[in-house]
């Protein structure tokens, strides 16, 4: 899919010798030849530059209750107009998103385009208070998400922001800058298994968190993943991390299922139970999900 129907510049990237460029977005710091794309498959380079041929391809619209994002200490009760995009600048095995994270060319066909003043129309139509930019990984369009959450500002829309936190500090404090409430995903506390399983980086996304705190309503949520995020210390890690920022952030914790690469049997519910303990002794506003197979 390489129609680029709106001309978009490419920001947070650095030329280099020899027709190169590196990609200053996010931590994989993709350095590319012509016709190369990075990690996330979303930037590539053309003749030189960075480019960004999916601006404004939008894989998902839809109309969710915001505890869906989840939130819920964040305008409870009410709906927000949800967008999503293509691709991610993880690999997770377990991917729950995968068919718009990581799509078969094939399923890219059912693409929307839509410039951010049409997405933002749309919402302000919807009746909705808030706009999403949410199922697949916002941040790696971050030109796209940006202007869109100028317009929804200037529309009166509040602004919402589902990530993996996998990002720079300086276009973090941008994209903040412009979001009301964002929900983080917390994938594990050990840094090899972000390295090595998710190809994420641990600090960086410890890093988003401290500077959303400081700019926008926070909430995370941490997947139960059998052999990823199974046992009550990483929990006590992960507690124990956002407990330094403020107890008061709500962490929520939630039932994976078998998806995409990864087939391993889910937890148990008193399984999940046991793992959670510590998070309800350090934070103030832990949220246990009860899986719909639960026993
Ligand atoms: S946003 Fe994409 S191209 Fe840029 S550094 Fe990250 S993975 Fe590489």
């Amino acid at each position: 899919m390489t129609e680029e129907p709106f001309q978009a510049q490419a920001a947070y990237f650095a030329a280099l010798d020899d027709s190169r460029v590196q990609c200053l977005l996010c931590p994989h710091a993709c350095v590319l030849q012509p016709g190369q794309w990075g990690i996330c498959k979303a930037r590539t380079n053309k003749a030189g530059s960075l480019s960004i041929p999916l601006y404004g391809h939008i894989s998902s619209l839809a109309i969710d209750p915001v505890e869906k994002k989840p939130l819920l200490h964040f305008m409870p009760g009410s709906f927000t107009f949800s967008a999503g995009f293509w691709h991610c600048n993880l690999k997770c095995p377990f991917c729950q998103n995968w068919s718009i994270s990581h799509p078969k060319p094939v399923m890219m066909q059912k693409t929307v385009l839509l410039s951010p003043q049409a997405l933002v129309q749309k919402a302000f139509e919807s009746g909705c208070p808030s706009i999403s930019l949410t199922y697949s990984e916002p941040t790696i369009h971050i030109e796209y998400a940006l202007e869109t959450f100028k317009l929804a500002k200037a529309s009166h829309l509040a602004t919402i922001l589902v990530t993996n936190g996998s990002i720079c500090s300086s276009p973090a404090e941008a994209l903040l800058s412009l979001t009301d409430a964002v929900n983080v995903d917390f994938k594990t506390a050990s840094e090899e298994r972000y390295r090595t399983m998710l190809g994420g980086d641990l600090h960086a996304v410890q890093n988003f968190i401290q500077i959303a705190y400081e700019t926008s309503h926070v909430e995370i949520t941490s997947l139960l993943v059998p052999g990823i995020l199974d046992q009550p210390d990483e929990i006590k890690s992960i507690a124990e991390f956002l407990a330094s920022i403020s107890p008061q952030i709500p962490l929520h914790l939630t039932p994976y299922h078998p998806d995409y690469n990864y087939t391993k049997t889910p937890l148990r519910y008193q399984q999940m139970q046991e793992i959670a303990k510590p998070a309800f002794e350090l934070l103030e506003n832990v949220h246990l999900y009860r899986p719909w197979y639960a026993d």
